[in-house]
């Protein structure tokens, strides 16, 4: 791994960390205006967007640690689904794990006979 990914990614999650802090503070819960949409409360706005666009053959585990954290990982996963998103890391998974969910998805509906 490059010297400078280590190095941002020390920086993002200090700073992620510190955004999950503010956004699981019930103080902050109590101030905050309107709910708003589910991305104003995405932990990624925090930290750097390239975190979450791995190159080929480059980790997406930091990315991944800081979707765990996230307040709103349920809503950005369905979104992704609903949008077959191709790009990026989404409620903590990659592209790749998210079709592999939506199959295994189907096939379960499929089998219990609900429909999509
Ligand atoms: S779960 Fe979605 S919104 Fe939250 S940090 Fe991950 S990519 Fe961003």
């Amino acid at each position: 791994m490059p010297s400078h990914a280590i190095s941002g990614s020390a920086t993002a999650f200090e700073t992620a960390r510190a955004a999950s802090d503010h956004q699981h503070d019930p103080k902050a819960d109590e101030t905050d205006a309107a709910p708003g949409h589910w991305r104003d409360h995405a932990l990624c706005a925090h930290a750097d967007p390239d975190l979450w666009f791995p190159e080929p053959g480059e980790s997406a585990h930091t990315a991944k640690v800081l979707c765990g954290w996230c307040p709103v990982r349920e809503q950005c996963l369905a979104w992704a689904l609903d949008t077959k998103e191709p790009y990026g890391i989404c409620g903590g998974l990659t592209p790749l794990e998210r079709h592999a969910l939506s199959i295994r998805r189907a096939a379960e509906d499929e089998s219990t006979g609900q429909v999509a």
